[in-house]
């Protein structure tokens, strides 16, 4: 029989990606997605597909259905967007959390969360291990996200502890590639964008700040490892590649790839913006059946500078 599985943040870029994966592999998908940063465009493709439903819904509402997996994708996940409205972005970590999480005990779904490496905060470890418990500013502008994935993982938890609910948490580090919206806001879109459009490239502080980039094909594959790993394997998992470049490295790369004449241009560090992330991927090595990340930086921007080159 078909496997069936529900993809909150379905039409969002990471979720959209999901769905076509999952589709090939011959399951049944639900796509949920209250479009605040999704774009129909992710999904169009697959419209029409007798195994592809599509819902409007708002994960901070309870949903019913009956699947086997459920992956909890739904959130904005670039800073601009999670501050745009920074109580719902909390609402939507929290309540959704609370209303997958009754619909996997209800169902007995296996249920992933898409957690992220925000819960390490500004680290002052590095790399950084899921045994880090994080340095996190628990009232300041990122604090919604930050805290609001921290509070699902601890609900992930708890619900596995008091009703034994079959759960999978992954910890996302920054994860790039096409169908990313041109006006995300994230650090690999807006180089890409500014560069191709010939505008000045935005640096925050002095770009010294490092980051790992994960191409999303990495990722996806980690995600479906991990949705098979075996119960009681509950992770969290980290899921990035540890390869750890400035942003002033990744401006430089993505002028030489676009072959654009743009100027950086400096502007303000945001505040709490983390000075270093990368990491430790050795756990997901060791239970992810080897699992690592194939395609590296310059592989993975001039595939998504080829995507944007078709959308702007
Ligand atoms: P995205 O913004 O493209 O996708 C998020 C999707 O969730 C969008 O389609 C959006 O419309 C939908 N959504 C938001 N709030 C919702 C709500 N209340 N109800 C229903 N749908 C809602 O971002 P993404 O990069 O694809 O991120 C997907 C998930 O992965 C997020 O949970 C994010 O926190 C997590 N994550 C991503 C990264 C990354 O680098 N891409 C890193 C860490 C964690
Ligand atoms: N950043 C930047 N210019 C931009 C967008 C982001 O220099 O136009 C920086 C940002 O300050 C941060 C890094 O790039 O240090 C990654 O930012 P992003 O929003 O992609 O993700 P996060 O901070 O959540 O890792």
């Amino acid at each position: 029989m078909k496997k069936s599985a529900l993809v909150t943040g379905g039409a969002g870029f990471l979720g959209s990606h999901l769905c076509d994966r999952l589709l090939s592999e011959d399951y049944d998908v639900i796509c949920m997605d209250n479009f605040f940063t999704g774009q129909k465009q992710n999904i169009a493709h697959l419209i029409g597909n007798p195994y592809f439903e599509l819902v409007r819904h708002d994960v901070c509402h309870s949903y019913f259905c009956e699947v086997d997996e459920i992956y909890n994708l739904a959130c904005p996940a670039s800073p601009v967007h999670y501050q745009y409205n920074p109580v719902h972005t909390t609402k939507t970590s929290v309540h959704g959390a609370i209303n997958m999480l009754g619909l996997a005990k209800r169902t007995h779904a296996r249920i992933m969360q898409a957690s992220t490496s925000e819960v390490y905060g500004d680290p002052e470890v590095h790399p950084q291990s899921e045994s880090y418990w994080g340095k996190v500013n628990p009232i300041g502008i990122r604090s919604c996200y930050d805290e609001g994935k921290r509070c699902a993982e601890t609900l992930f938890f708890d619900y596995w502890r008091e009703h034994e609910v079959d759960i999978k948490v992954v910890r996302i580090f920054n994860t790039y590639g096409p169908r990313m919206h041109p006006h995300d806001g994230r650090v690999v879109s807006n180089f890409i964008v500014q560069a191709l459009q010939g505008q000045d490239i935005t640096i925050y502080g002095d770009g010294s700040q490092t980051r790992s980039f994960c191409f999303m094909e990495d990722l996806i594959e980690g995600f479906r490892r991990m949705m098979q790993t075996e119960k009681g394997f509950t992770g969290p998992v980290n899921i990035g590649n540890p390869g750890e470049f400035t942003m002033l490295e990744l401006a430089e790369k993505v002028i030489q790839f676009t072959g654009s004449a743009s100027k950086l241009v400096f502007q303000d560090l945001p505040q709490d913006d983390p000075k270093q992330r990368k990491p430790d991927i050795s756990l997901a090595q060791e239970k992810l059946g080897g699992w690592e990340p194939k395609v590296q930086l310059d592989e993975g921007l001039q595939r998504t500078i080829d995507y944007f080159r078709t959308q702007v």
